[in-house]
Parts: C-alpha cells; structure tokens; sequence
C-alpha cells in the first residue's frame, strides 16, 4: 500500500495550492520541499518581497512628489534601507509560516528536503524513500541568464540578488524590459538611483497591448527611466566601481556602453527541472525546457503530472495556483479545469498595469471584427483626486456579438480592477452587461463601466 495518495515536489503556489487541495479532496498528501520555508519563488525570492519593496518606495515617491499638493507639509522622510529589507523579510516570513500553518491545519505532510523520483510511485527525500499512487512535479522556475554573463548577486544580479542589496545603488542597468526587470527598476528609481533599462526587442513589456506599452514607456520615462531599445547586449562585465553593460543597437549596428553600481539581469525564467532524475524516467520535455503534459497535466509517465512554471503556459503564480487546483481534483477523479484564455497579467509599479485577454494585435492577426472602448482615468474624479489620471481602461469586445475578447488598463488599482472583467468574461458578459452593472461612485472601476459604455453609444464622462 503507499504511503500517500499524492506526493507533490515543490512547495510554491502551485505545488502547496495542489497539496492543500488534494487533502481537502481527502487524499492522503505530502509536500516536498527543499527550502528551508514553504511558499516558493513567489513567496521567498519573487511576487511577495517584491511587492513589499515596491510599497514601501512608492509610499516614498508620494510622500516626496504629492504631499505638499495635499496641504501635507514637513520634511521628507529619510530611507533606511536595512528597516526596509527587514519589513520586507518580515511579509515574507509572516507568509511563509502561513503556509506552514495551512499544511498543519488541511493534515499536508511537509517531506523536508530535495526530492527525486526513482521510479513512478516513488518519491525518495534524503535516504528516505516514500511511496505514492501519484506524483505532482511543480519545482517551478529559475532566473535565465543570457551566455556569456556571470551573476555574482552582488554587482550582476538578478532579482534575487536584487531583493537583499547591501545599499541602495546611485545607478541600475536592467537589462530585459519585462515585467520583473521594470518593477524592480521602479524600486530603485524611486530610491533616487538612475535607472537605464537595456532591450533586445524594440518595444518594452513584449506581448502587451501596444497602447499600453507605448503609455507605460512614457510614464515610466517621466518617473527618471532611460530606455535603451533595440539593443543586443554584448558584453557585461565587472569594473573598479561596479559593472560594465556594452551592446549594439540592431537597426544600425551602432555600438554603446554604460557603467553602473549594478546591473540587473531581467531575461526571463526558465523551468527547474534538475536533481528530480526525470532523464532516466523517460519523462518527455519541450525544447525549452518544460516537462510536456496532457490536457489533465499528466506527463507521458502514468502517475506523473506536472504543473506551474515548469510546464508551458504564463510563469505566472495564479496560472500555478489554478493548475494545483485543478489537478488536485483530476487525482480525486473529478474534472479539474484551467481557463487559459482568461489568466490576467499585472505589473505592480505605479500606475499599475493590467491585462487579460486578447489584446488588438493578436485580434488583427487571427482577422478577427473587434470594437474598442476606451476611457481615460482624467474623466475618473477619484483618479484625479490621487494625482493618477493619466492611463485608460480599454475594452476589446467581438464586432457582431459585444462578447468582451480582452480588456488592458493602465491606471490606479489595475490589478484589481481587472478581475471584474476577468469575471465578466468567465460568464461570457459582454460590454453592454457591464455597462448595466452599477458601479458605487466615485470608484476607479466605474472607469471600466465608461469603457464598457463607450462600446456602445458612448461614455458619459469623456
Ligand atoms: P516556485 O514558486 O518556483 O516553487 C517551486 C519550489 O519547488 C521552490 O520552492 C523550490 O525550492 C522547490 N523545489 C524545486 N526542486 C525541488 C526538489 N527537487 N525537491 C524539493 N523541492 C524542490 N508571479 C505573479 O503571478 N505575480 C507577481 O507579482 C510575480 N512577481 C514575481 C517577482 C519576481 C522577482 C519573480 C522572480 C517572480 C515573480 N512571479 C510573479 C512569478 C512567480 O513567482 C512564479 O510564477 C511562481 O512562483 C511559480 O510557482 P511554482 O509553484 O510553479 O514554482
């Protein structure tokens, strides 16, 4: 008989979501995990921490910029930086022990250590080996270093390293203008540090409604961002006073080069696969790393499933979350379901930015009737009141039938606001169903009702 129903290896959001799920199905669970606290990259090194470092600065960034326009005078605050990262470690481990709580309390067995899989049904930890009806793979994702450059985390970083500085640098090169790379350049610009962000592609956040991007870019060069589009990195190196960045620009093959106290290495992620011996196991992969799976995240070895940033898809936590859930309910013979087509994407920098669905590239690509309803925060009086008017809400909805395809906002809250629509589109609403929705005044989210409106006969407020 095994020792458990399900043992799952990897105790982030996917791999603890799907172990807390599988024991509340009533399977007998256990998590493996390597770290010395559960939660993950996201919790550990990633969403979390990051978040914390972003409130704090950019409750600086108000202080220094907004409060005097408020009637709120007195002198600007001073950073202590070693209380900041301790605020920050405080949120990680105040989450962290949550989870660990959640294993005690849902009865999840917590295998600490690295795990591996000798054979399908076997989980071996240590020199203990554990049986299992089924396996749950989510070892999740490390950072993706570009050849030829060597991380030191002290002076070439990646956001790792780039969580816990000893000091606040005066200068930061990030190299990748994705999400990771312009959050944790926002952190540090509002610390006073000249940020230059370096990109091969010649926009930033690639696969972002181009609108968006395009605003984001302008925002974030108001905010001190220099952006350095275009360019193949083709060097970074260590120098006396911190690291070299040299690159050549792709339309011209002009060639250019900067020094900074720091330089962050934001290119990506890829799956962690290593250590769990899934060679041996004739355990199929992608090319780019990911362990392939069926529509129910089985892998081509019976009883092993595999799910979150280690299988292809957005690495994003909520996308892991919903694959550990989904799974947990396919191992308890139900029928676990993820919606790929309705996963939202958020980057938390002041405004925030948020998307979901498709965005008008993609519809032009597919040949595909759309409307567009747009509506800018400068009609939303709550925005205006926190000095945020200056993004959109933009609604993409079918042409015939006003089904809403995709919604992408810029602005105060987008993160949240977005869900709304994420709902919306879950039940197959369209424009029309939102704009009949009332919306509590003033809220930002009536800036989505005026963008649902203006798929219709117009907006009221623009
Ligand atoms: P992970 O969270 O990577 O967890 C995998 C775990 O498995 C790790 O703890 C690892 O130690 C463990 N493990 C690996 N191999 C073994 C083994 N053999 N035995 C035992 N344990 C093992 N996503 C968002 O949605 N929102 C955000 O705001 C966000 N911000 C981010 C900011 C940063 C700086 C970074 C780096 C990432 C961010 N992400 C964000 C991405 C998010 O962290 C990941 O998508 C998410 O953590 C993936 O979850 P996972 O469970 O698949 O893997």
């Amino acid at each position: 008989m095994a020792d458990f129903d399900v043992i799952v290896i990897g105790g982030g959001p996917g791999g603890y979501v799907a172990a807390i799920h599988a024991a509340q199905l009533g399977l007998k669970t256990a998590c493996v995990e390597g770290r010395e606290t559960l939660g993950g990259t996201c919790l550990n090194i990633g969403c979390i921490p990051s978040k914390a470092l972003l409130n704090a600065t950019h409750h600086l960034h108000e202080v220094q910029e907004n409060f005097e326009k408020m009637g709120l005078m007195g002198a600007n605050p001073t950073v202590d930086w070693e209380r900041m990262l301790r605020y920050k470690d405080d949120v990680v481990s105040g989450n962290t022990k949550g989870i660990e709580f959640l294993f005690k309390k849902n009865k999840v067995t917590w295998l600490k250590g690295w795990g591996s899989i000798p054979a399908a049904g076997q989980v071996k930890v240590g020199d203990e080996l554990h049986n299992a009806k089924n396996i749950i793979i989510a070892t999740g994702s490390a950072a993706s270093v570009l050849p030829g450059i060597t991380v030191d985390e002290e002076v070439i970083i990646t956001s790792t390293g780039a969580l816990s500085l000893p000091k606040i640098p005066k200068s930061v090169v990030v190299i990748g203008a994705g999400v990771i790379g312009l959050e944790m350049g926002s952190v540090y610009a509002r610390l006073g540090a000249k940020v230059t962000v370096v990109e091969y592609l010649d926009e930033i956040t690639p696969g972002m409604d181009g609108e968006v991007a395009k605003s984001f870019q302008r925002l974030l060069k108001k905010q001190g961002f220099t952006f350095v589009l275009g360019a193949a990195v083709e060097v970074v190196e260590r120098t006396a006073n911190g690291a070299k960045v040299a690159w050549k620009l792709k339309k011209n093959d002009a060639p250019g080069e900067i020094e900074a106290d720091v330089v962050l290495v934001a290119t990506g992620r890829k799956p962690y696969t290593e250590g769990l011996g899934l060679e041996a196991l004739g355990v199929e992969m992608l090319p780019r790393g990911q362990i392939k799976v069926d529509a129910h995240w089985q892998t081509n070895v019976p009883g092993i499933y595999a799910i979150g940033d280690a299988v292809p898809g957005p690495m994003l936590a909520h996308k892991a979350e919903d694959e550990g859930m989904a799974v947990a309910e396919v191992l308890a013979g139900k029928h676990g379901h993820v919606n790929y087509d309705v996963i939202p994407g958020v980057i938390y920098t002041t405004p925030e930015v948020a998307s979901v669905g498709k965005t008008e590239e993609q519809l032009k690509a597919e040949g595909r009737a759309y409307k567009v309803g747009k509506f800018p925060f400068m009609g939303n009086a709550r925005a205006k009141a926190i000095f945020q008017a200056d993004g959109f809400v933009k609604l993409i909805v079918d042409q015939e039938t006003d089904r809403i395809l995709g919604c992408h906002i810029i602005g105060p809250s987008a993160g949240d606001l977005i869900h709304e629509v994420c709902v919306a589109m879950e039940f197959g609403a369209s424009a029309q169903d939102l704009a009949l929705t009332c919306h509590a005044h003033p809220t930002y989210s009536e800036a989505v009702r005026e963008a649902a409106l203006a798929c219709g006969l117009g907006a009221i407020h623009a």
